[in-house]
């Protein structure tokens, strides 16, 4: 098993399309997009969690970019 996979999300977006890295690990003869995880995030939220089509746990989390003067 591998850990709980993250996926970071810009300041603004809310929605994301990325490949699950557990079931690339596990690969089978399926083609690439059935890995393929879509979700989505309220902008005003920091963390949300799904799952891809295989029921691997994915953490989604907001950067909150903070420019230094
Ligand atoms: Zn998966």
């Amino acid at each position: 098993m591998i850990e709980r996979q993250h996926v970071w999300l810009g300041p603004e977006a809310t929605s994301f399309d990325e490949l699950c890295e557990a079931c690339l690990v596990a690969r089978e003869e399926i083609e690439e997009e059935t890995y393929v995880v879509h979700g989505t995030l309220r902008v005003d939220a920091d963390v949300g969690f799904t799952t891809c089509r295989r029921g691997h746990r994915i953490v989604v989390r907001r950067v909150r970019l903070r420019l230094a003067v």
